[in-house]
C-alpha cells in the first residue's frame, strides 16, 4: 500500500507504514549496534530515510542523544554557517469557515473580533514592518472563499510589493493559505511569492477528521495533496510543517519524513523549509485540552533529528516559542526565525492599541522582544542575522537551491548575501549599541568568505551601502 511516488494522499502517508516504522523503532530504540550504524550514516550529512531517522527519535540511551544533538550542531553549521535568517508573519485576514478545534479562527468563535486588512491597512502594516527593518513577510490568513478570496491574497501581495518607504522594501513574500487548486498556485506563483507553506496540523488521518469536523480543510486528501498542486502549479518552494500537540509526537515525525520522502521522490527536490510550530494559548483554545503536548527536551529532539534527517531543508521556529527555547534550538538545526511578531491583524500599525491588536490575534506570542532585541541578542550568541532573499529573486528555487546547499556553496552565497543585508539593517534601522556589535560581526565574518573574488565583492558592496547604495546580492 505504502508507495512515495503515488499522488494518493493515503498511499505516501501510509498509516499501515507509520505503525510498521514506530514498532521497529521502539523495539530498536536500545540497539546500540544498529544506532551507532545510523549514525555513521547521518555524518555522511546527505540525509537519512524515515525509519533510520525514527530510531534515532526513539533512541533511548543517554550517550547516544548526546552524539545525536552533536551531530545535528554539526549539520547544521556545515549547511548553514551561523546565518540565521529573519522573517516576521502578517495577518491579512481572519475570516475564516473552517471549524479547527485548536485554532481561535474557527467560525463558531463569535467573540473574536474579525477582520479584514483594506489594501490601505496592508499598506500601514508594511510600512510599520519596513520601520523595523523586516524584507521578508510570511503572509497568513484564514480559509473564507467570501471574504478572502484568492484574488484578494493576489491583489494584497501586489500591494506589499509595491511598498516603498525609505529604504524599506519587501523582497520575498511567503505564502500560509488553506490549500488550493493547480490554477490558484500557478497565479500565486505568478505573483513572484517565496515559499508556499502549509501546515499538515496532523498526519493521522483520523485526528485530522476529528480536529478538522467541518469546513473545506476536513478533506484530509485535498490537504495533504496540497504540495503536489503546488507544485505542479509552478511553485518550487515548499514548507511544511505539523502542529505538535495534537497527535502523538512520535507518528507525526515518521509521516512528516515521509512526506518530504514523497516530494523528492515526485518532484525532484524536497521541501524547502519544515516549520515546528507547538500548539499555544489562544483566544477560546486552551492547550491543555489536547493531551499529546511534547516537553522541551522532546521537542529539541525532533528539531536535531529533523536537522539530521533532511540536511538541505531549512527549517522554521517561531515566536510561539521563548527566547531560551529558541537560543537552545537555533544550535540544533534552526535555519529561519521571526522576530517582532504580531499575530493579530492589523498588529504592526502604531495608531492601535496593543489591547485592541490582541483582541484578533491567532495565539500567544512567547518572545516578545522587539526585533532589533532580536538582532542584537543572535549577534551577541555569535549568529549572523540575515535579511537576504537573493535566491528565489536570481531564479535559485527548488533543486537550484538544494544544489547549492548540498554542494555546501551557502558560504559563498548565502553568507555574502548575510553580511549584505546585515549591513543595511545596521544602517538604517539598528540602534547604536546593536549597531556597534554588527559592525565587528561583518568585519570577523568577511574573514570567513572562502572565495577571495566573492570575498572582496562583498567589502565593496559593504562600502557602497554605507555611501547609500541598497539592495546588492550575489
Ligand atoms: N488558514 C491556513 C490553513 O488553513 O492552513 C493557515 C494559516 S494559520 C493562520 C497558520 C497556522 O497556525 C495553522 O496552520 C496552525 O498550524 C497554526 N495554529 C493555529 N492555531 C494555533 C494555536 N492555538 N497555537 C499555535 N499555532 C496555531
Amino acid at each position: 500500500m505504502y508507495n512515495p511516488k503515488s499522488l494518493k494522499a493515503e498511499e505516501f502517508i501510509s498509516d499501515e507504514e507509520i505503525n510498521t516504522t514506530l514498532k521497529y523503532a521502539e523495539e530498536n530504540k536500545n540497539n546500540v549496534e544498529l544506532i551507532d550504524k545510523i549514525l555513521n550514516k547521518a555524518r555522511e550529512e546527505k540525509g537519512l530515510d524515515y525509519k533510520e531517522a525514527s530510531v534515532l527519535l526513539a533512541c533511548d540511551i543517554k550517550e547516544k542523544n548526546d552524539e545525536i544533538f552533536e551531530l545535528a550542531n554539526k549539520i547544521k553549521n556545515d549547511f548553514y554557517g551561523n546565518r540565521i535568517v529573519l522573517f516576521a508573519p502578517l495577518y491579512l485576514s481572519n475570516y475564516c469557515v473552517n471549524g479547527c478545534l485548536y485554532c481561535p479562527y474557527h467560525y463558531q468563535n463569535k467573540h473574536i473580533p474579525r477582520k479584514k486588512m483594506t489594501q490601505e491597512e496592508i499598506k500601514r502594516e508594511v510600512i510599520a514592518l519596513q520601520d523595523m527593518g523586516h524584507k521578508r513577510l510570511a503572509i497568513e490568513a484564514g480559509e473564507d472563499p467570501v471574504n478572502n478570496p484568492l484574488e484578494y491574497i493576489l491583489d494584497s501581495i501586489k500591494t506589499i510589493y509595491s511598498i516603498q518607504h525609505k529604504n524599506g522594501a519587501i523582497r520575498r513574500v511567503n505564502v500560509n493559505i488553506a490549500a488550493t487548486t493547480v490554477e490558484n498556485y500557478k497565479k500565486l506563483h505568478e505573483a513572484g511569492i517565496g515559499t508556499y507553506i502549509l501546515f499538515q496540523e496532523t498526519y493521522h488521518k483520523e485526528s485530522y477528521e476529528k480536529l478538522h469536523p467541518t469546513g473545506p480543510k476536513h478533506n484530509y486528501a485535498w490537504h495533504t495533496e496540497a504540495m503536489d498542486r503546488a507544485m505542479e502549479g509552478g511553485i518550487d518552494d515548499v514548507g511544511l510543517g505539523v502542529l505538535f500537540g495534537l497527535e502523538r509526537y512520535k507518528y507525526e515525525f515518521t509521516a512528516l519524513l515521509m512526506h518530504a520522502q514523497h516530494l523528492e521522490a515526485v518532484h525532484g527536490v524536497g521541501p524547502h523549509t519544515i516549520s515546528v510550530p507547538r500548539i499555544k494559548k489562544a483566544d477560546d483554545i486552551d492547550p491543555n485540552a489536547f493531551d499529546n503536548s511534547i516537553s522541551d527536551e522532546i521537542f529539541y529532539k525532533i528539531i536535531a533529528c529533523i536537522r539530521i534527517a533532511v540536511p538541505y531543508t531549512g527549517m522554521i521556529i517561531s515566536t510561539r516559542e521563548s527566547k531560551e527555547v529558541r537560543e537552545k534550538a537555533l544550535n540544533l538545526g534552526i535555519s529561519q526565525i521571526s522576530g517582532g511578531s504580531k499575530t493579530s491583524v492589523g498588529g504592526y500599525d502604531k495608531s492601535i492599541s496593543d489591547e485592541e491588536a490582541e483582541e484578533s490575534a491567532q495565539f500567544d506570542v512567547s518572545d516578545r522582544r522587539t526585533l532589533d532585541e532580536i538582532i542584537k541578542w543572535l549577534m551577541e550568541n555569535n549568529f549572523v542575522p540575515s535579511f537576504c532573499t537573493a535566491c528565489y529573486r536570481e531564479g535559485r528555487t527548488g533543486d537550484r537551491f538544494m544544489q547549492i546547499c548540498k554542494e555546501k556553496q551557502i558560504s559563498n552565497c548565502c553568507h555574502p548575501n548575510a553580511l549584505i543585508t546585515l549591513k543595511e539593517y545596521l544602517e538604517d534601522y539598528a540602534k547604536n549599541d546593536t549597531k556597534e556589535i554588527g559592525h565587528k560581526i561583518i568585519e570577523k565574518e568577511l574573514q570567513n568568505i572562502e572565495n577571495e573574488t566573492v570575498r572582496q565583492k562583498t567589502a565593496t558592496y559593504i562600502k557602497e551601502i554605507e555611501k547609500g547604495d541598497r539592495d546588492f546580492r550575489f
